[in-house]
């Protein structure tokens, strides 16, 4: 175990040695993890804070659970490793329990990243129209503001500025719609599919782009890093018609909605729609190891045992599905079902949800309280009336002094020029309520102080 020795300084160690994936999260400047257990995350000084953006790295059992160790070492011990070009039985009963939890019959790729399980999606999606002799079905759309990965082809169908940087040309053939933004736009959370722009945006894509050239559409069910989008009830049922109408695949991907985190086991069931391939990741082991799934729909891996020319999925990887992160996400599953976490999410959000509506009502600077589960965004804005974006420095601001009584949250709608306005509780679902106390009362609190 990795022990501080007297005096060592990890901060610029830190500064030497490690290159960031982003720039933290927390406008205080890095924060040095040492443990953490429960909804509560240590710093390397003895500093507690707890973690309120857990749910977007998605811990979402909590932190320090001996039994996802235990289940980790004594496989570890059994049979470290074998590859899935084989078999092994903690993939196979993995993969069956997925099923279970999916509602209808998939077929299960095990990889080791949200990119990767993207990426495999995509690559099916092409190969199975090849299979259905739809040699021209190679695009996909999807949508402004949302995040996908950070790979050539799941960057290309990210959405965000940040596929816009240095790394252009990303992979050819990803076109992008309006996302549904029920603040912003005029689609109403109850309106009819037929009423909604963002939908007829999707056909009117799939017409212009030529419906014989979409191989798939990709979506979240709720946009997460983009800003907390709850779309409006019948959008997503409106997409997967669309996709239906233009022989389109729907991939949903339920990296961050998957696993209880919006009150249902994933992120489409609350919106009664079963997609063609489904996409997951650090959910599944409550990001306690690497481990990603692609679940493909029974009837398009059928398709894939056609002809001698195209009979493999000729894709694979070493790690992926490795047999510790899958017992491990086996016992993961087991304490969601035991601790009923997809209700616990589900209640506790949505009275998270009540309270900060009621208790910021009338505060000058909050647009928009929303979310599902325990997956809450509130947006920020200049002006009620006109939604102009609250300048990023005042969201710092409200991070910062939550970071300051001991609690981590974060913020979203990132990397779309000037959005960066939407404050993410997202705490891991098993919470106490005195803890949900104590992040609601924080957050408030520092709220009002940005008015005082
Ligand atoms: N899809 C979504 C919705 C995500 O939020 C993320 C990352 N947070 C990814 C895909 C990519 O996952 P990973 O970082 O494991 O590659």
């Amino acid at each position: 175990m990795a022990q501080m020795k007297q005096g060592e300084d990890f901060l610029t160690k830190d500064k030497d040695f490690v290159w960031h994936s982003m720039k933290p999260y927390n406008p205080n400047g890095t924060m040095i993890a040492e443990k953490a257990e429960g909804a509560w995350v240590t710093d390397h000084e003895g500093n507690r804070f707890l973690d309120g953006m857990a749910g977007l790295w998605c811990v979402n059992v909590g932190y320090g659970r001996t039994e996802l160790a235990d289940a980790a070492y004594e496989q570890l011990k059994k049979m470290a490793y074998f590859p899935l070009t084989q078999s092994h039985t903690p993939a196979i009963q993995l993969a069956e329990k997925l099923n279970e939890l999916l509602g209808d019959e998939y077929v299960i790729f095990f990889s080791n990243s949200g990119s990767e399980a993207n990426e495999t999606a995509f690559k099916i999606a092409r190969q199975y129209h090849q299979q259905m002799g739809n040699h021209s079905r190679y695009k996909f759309i999807s949508r402004y503001r949302a995040y996908h990965g950070n790979t050539m082809g799941s960057l290309a169908a990210t959405g965000q500025a940040q596929r816009k940087y240095k790394y252009e040309p990303l992979a050819p053939g990803f076109v992008h719609v309006s996302p549904p933004d029920s603040y912003r736009s005029n689609d109403q959370l109850d309106s009819p599919a037929s009423e909604l722009d963002s939908v007829k945006d999707i056909e009117r894509v799939m017409t212009w782009e030529l419906s014989e050239t979409i191989a798939g559409v990709i979506m979240e069910p709720i946009i997460t890093g983009g800003g907390i989008l709850i779309p409006p009830d019948n959008y997503m049922m409106g997409v997967k018609e669309a996709c239906e109408k233009h022989g389109a695949l729907l991939i949903v991907d339920e990296v961050i909605c998957g696993f209880g985190r919006t009150g249902k086991a994933f992120g489409f069931m609350n919106y009664g729609v079963q997609p063609d391939i489904v996409t997951m990741a650090k959910g599944i082991t409550s990001a306690y190891l690497p481990l990603s799934a692609t679940a493909v729909k029974k009837e398009i891996y059928e398709a894939f045992k056609g002809s001698e020319e195209y009979e493999y999925f000729r894709h694979v990887n070493t790690f992926g599905g490795n047999p510790a992160a899958c017992a491990l996400a086996l016992k993961n599953l087991e304490i969601m079902e035991t601790e009923k976490l997809f209700d616990r999410s589900k209640n506790l959000g949505e009275q998270l949800k009540e309270r900060l509506n009621t208790r910021l009502l009338n505060h000058p600077f909050v647009g928009d309280v929303r979310g599902k589960g325990l997956l809450i965004g509130i947006e920020l804005v200049k002006d009620k009336a006109t939604k102009e974006p609250l300048d990023v420095g005042l969201v710092n601001q409200v991070i910062a002094g939550c970071k300051k009584k001991g609690l981590i949250i974060g913020k979203n709608g990132a990397t779309v020029a000037g959005f960066n306005n939407v404050l993410t509780l997202s705490p891991p679902l098993s919470i106490k309520e005195e803890e949900l106390d104590f992040l609601f009362t924080t957050v408030t609190s520092e709220l009002e102080e940005l008015v005082k």
